[in-house]
């Protein structure tokens, strides 16, 4: 099937984009990846899409202070190459190598990843995991969210008819930082059968173990520094984790709760692993 006919905008500022998507029917595009597929199964229709990839206020990268923020419209080839800082010790372009195909990266962009929500997508995973707070923007002004809040289910989320997330901001993490991600799927660059992802920087207190690519969004793991303390004691860390994963998806039947713990285990032993 074909797209309907719908109008191409491409505005040339983000004041532009935002002045244009309050028209009725008219939605934001990045890189066409997701959205592409719908608007074919005219699963969307859309009078007009505003194309956001080449606004300059959501291209840019910056690093303050140890923070990192990155543009909405930087696409995951950019990340897998390094053309944009990494504070996260090889986490952010191990995550984007592990997208689709390189077709797929080239266009591909971290907000429509974020704003298309798919549970089992990389960066909704890996950047709740590393703590990413998100930048809204209305012609009202700017909100920021931290990303667990911003993503409210499986392709839901908080953002508000016209607004566009403008970009994604990570804490400042230290040399300390450590982490480890498994994304558990049939071949190389598939979309995720489970995920699991341990991030633990103790310069900065910063602990969090998550279960990913589940019916809803991403569970962040309850008390996860002593989640990490006993699986460090435990015999079979495996128990351990599928007791989590059941806790944490509650009616979730026994391959789910095994591929889920086998991915956090397997995360688990790539953090540690890991030089500190
Ligand atoms: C064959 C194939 C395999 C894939 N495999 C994987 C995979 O293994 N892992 C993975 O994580 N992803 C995978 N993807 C998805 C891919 O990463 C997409 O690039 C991503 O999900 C969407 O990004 P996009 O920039 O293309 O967004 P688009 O498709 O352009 O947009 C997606 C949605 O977000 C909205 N939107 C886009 N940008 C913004 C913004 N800045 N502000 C507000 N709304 C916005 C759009 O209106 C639309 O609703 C795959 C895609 C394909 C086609």
């Amino acid at each position: 099937m074909k797209a309907a006919p719908f109008a191409w905008q491409r505005p040339a500022s983000l004041p532009a984009a935002l002045q244009a998507l309050q028209a009725e029917g008219c939605s934001a595009v990045g890189g066409g990846q997701s959205l592409g597929p719908m608007l074919n199964l005219r699963l969307a229709r859309p009078a007009a899409l505003v194309d956001l990839r080449r606004l300059p206020e959501l291209r840019g990268s910056a690093l303050q202070d140890g923070v990192l923020r990155l543009g909405a419209a930087v696409t995951h080839a950019e990340i897998e190459d390094g053309l944009v800082p990494d504070t996260t010790r090889g986490m952010l372009p191990t995550v984007a190598r592990g997208i689709a195909y390189r077709a797929v990266r080239n266009r591909g962009t971290l907000g429509g990843s974020l704003c298309h929500a798919d549970p089992a997508a990389d960066w909704v995973n890996a950047l709740m995991a590393l703590g990413a707070t998100v930048s809204l923007s209305s012609p009202q002004g700017t909100r920021q969210l931290p990303l667990e809040d911003f993503i409210i289910a499986g392709y839901a989320t908080a953002l508000q008819p016209g607004e566009v997330l403008t970009e994604v901001e990570l804490p400042a993490f230290g040399p300390g930082l450590r982490w480890g991600y498994h994304k558990l799927c049939p071949k190389v660059g598939e979309f995720a059968d489970a995920i699991g992802v341990v991030v633990v920087d103790p310069g900065i207190g910063f602990c969090r173990v998550l279960v990913g690519a589940i019916e809803t969004r991403p569970a962040l793991l309850p008390d996860a520094a002593g989640l990490l303390r006993e699986a460090a004691q435990a015999p079979d860390p495996h128990a351990l984790f599928s007791a989590a994963v059941t806790r944490a998806c509650p009616g979730a039947d026994p391959v789910f709760i095994h591929q889920h713990a086998v991915a956090l285990v397997r995360a688990l032993a790539q953090m540690n692993a890991r030089q500190p």
